[in-house]
């Protein structure tokens, strides 16, 4: 278990604290035994000696602070680091009404736009004046402040000027330590932008409600309030359309459970180390043998075991019939076709592994991943939380298991080898790559979509559709061009991929 510590500025990086990785290449299975030590094999990180692309922390703090309702951000640093963050305004609007927010207010983002100018005689002045004309402009009940490469080399004092500044406004000003060049795993900012939110805006419990529990999430669906309504609770929804006042008390919630656990396992952490409320020490309900487990053990956590039991043969008298009928559909499609049904798979790590469950639930063959990191251990060291080790246990390996932080390059390789019938994803961009190849795809952002058993229907609904409508992406085949040469898909897709200190 990793310990959080809230006196000091800075979270610890993910690669450190949790021993995350970004480069691997092999089965699942290999994987997750490697993760937990076994077959006297401990996780090593590969180095790729090309890389196409990377992400960067700043954009992941962000997606965390810019949805909170009532606040601001400032990006400390070139306006180019904030280039990114208008999606997240769209994102703010066009998923509101899924969380009954009405009338989406603008969102309130800003730069100090250093120049080089400034990174030469220090950014310190231009970031309080920032702070003081954002405060005059858009009377924000929080300004978040995030920091980017430029303004870590030049050494501003970022958390100093903060500090000032919420004295003086009288607001809380958050200095997120989100630089990208801080860690190699482009999750670290979600950790940034928890650590500054709970050191900043979380207050120790008044009390402790049984009314009330945490969900650490992107901007899915309302799934939980149906869910928890027969536990006589209600979901406080965190970070995404919270507000100053519901984040600040989140440390008087039952428990806290995870949407994605790569996405809250710090914020869990944190919410139990420091403020006494547990973390749901599971994963996420996708698949019928994981939300089982997801509800029993909701029901050991609060208590309420019975309404557990309810919820679940409730639910699957509805649903199991229905996923039945849709599994021989599917099959029937697969016979038409005189082979089996295969996917790949391309997304966030515990989400990837999410949905590579959902494959082995409506028993569609899951020939391979490409997933965008791996921790061998989430922050609450619970070993019953690792989704992929789930996945193993429940619908048995995955072969062709990349770990592999959107290297476009390398998913154009695989999907060309292996062809699959269908390729899922949930980033946006990803999808292209299986259409050019007439592969059809599957994006869908809402990661609350697949989710419980309601979930697992509507999904392979989806699923169903996609592979049925093909006409548009066999088209796309015939006229896309691909930008890879022979020579490249010739290599094997990991070609690049070195033991970290190897010589390449
Ligand atoms: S990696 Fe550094 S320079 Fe690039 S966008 Fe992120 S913070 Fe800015």
């Amino acid at each position: 278990m990793s310990k959080v510590n809230l006196s000091i500025p800075a979270v610890q990086i993910r690669e450190i604290r949790i021993n995350s990785i970004t480069g691997f290449s092999g089965g699942a299975k290999e994987l997750v035994s490697c993760a937990q030590g076994k077959e006297g094999c401990g996780l090593k990180d590969k180095a790729r000696a090309f890389t196409q692309c990377v992400g960067c922390a700043t954009s992941k703090a962000a997606c965390m602070t810019i949805l909170v309702q009532d606040g601001a951000v400032i990006s400390h640093g070139p306006v180019g680091c904030s280039s990114c963050y208008h999606e997240f305004a769209f994102t703010y609007r066009v998923n509101s009404p899924l969380r009954g927010v009405e009338k989406p207010t603008q969102r309130k983002i800003y730069s100090t736009n250093l120049t080089e100018k400034d990174t030469v005689y220090g950014g310190n002045a231009k970031l309080e004046k920032s702070i003081r004309e954002v405060y005059e402009r858009s009377k924000p009940n929080v300004i978040f402040v995030l920091t980017t490469c430029a303004a870590a080399i030049i050494g501003d004092d970022v958390e100093s000027v903060c500090d000032e500044a919420e004295e003086e406004l009288g607001i809380p000003i958050v200095a997120i330590f989100c630089e990208g060049f801080r860690s190699t795993v482009w999750t670290t900012g979600f950790d940034a932008g928890y650590h500054g939110i709970a050191r900043k805006l979380i207050k120790k419990p008044r009390k402790r409600r049984d009314d009330l529990i945490n969900v650490i999430n992107f901007w899915g669906t309302d799934m939980f309030g149906e869910w928890f309504a027969p536990f006589g609770a209600k979901p406080n929804y965190i970070t995404p359309y919270s507000t100053v006042d519901s984040l600040t008390w989140s440390s008087e919630a039952a428990a806290s459970v995870q949407a994605c656990s790569t996405l809250g396992s710090y914020l869990g952490a944190a919410l139990e180390q420091e403020f006494g409320v547990p973390e749901l020490p599971t994963a996420p309900p996708y698949g019928i043998a994981q939300t089982d487990r997801w509800f029993r053990e909701l029901g050991k956590l609060l208590g309420k075991e019975e309404i557990a039991e309810q919820v679940i043969a409730e639910k699957k008298a509805e649903y199991l019939p229905k996923i039945e009928a849709l599994k021989e559909k599917l099959q029937t499609f697969s016979e038409s076709r005189e082979k089996p049904l295969t996917a790949y798979v391309t997304g966030g790590a515990s989400h990837g592994h999410a949905l590579l469950s959902v494959l082995g639930e409506l028993g569609i063959e899951a020939v391979g991943a490409a997933i965008f990191h791996h921790d061998p251990l989430f922050d609450n060291g619970e070993p019953e939380n690792d989704q992929l080790a789930q996945r193993v246990k429940d619908y048995g390996d995955v072969p062709n298991f990349n770990v592999c932080n959107k290297q476009e390059f390398e998913l154009v390789n695989v999907l060309n080898r292996l062809r699959p019938d269908l390729l899922l994803a949930r980033h946006g961009g990803m999808t292209l790559w299986g259409a050019k190849l007439g592969i059809p795809s599957l994006l869908i952002g809402d990661e609350h979509y697949s989710m419980g058993y309601e979930g697992l229907l509507k999904y392979g609904e989806r699923i169903l559709e996609t592979l049925e409508n093909d006409e548009f992406v066999k088209n796309l085949e015939k006229h896309a061009i691909n930008p890879y040469s022979k020579w490249w898909l010739d290599q094997k897709p990991n070609t690049f991929l070195k033991q970290r200190g190897a010589k390449s």
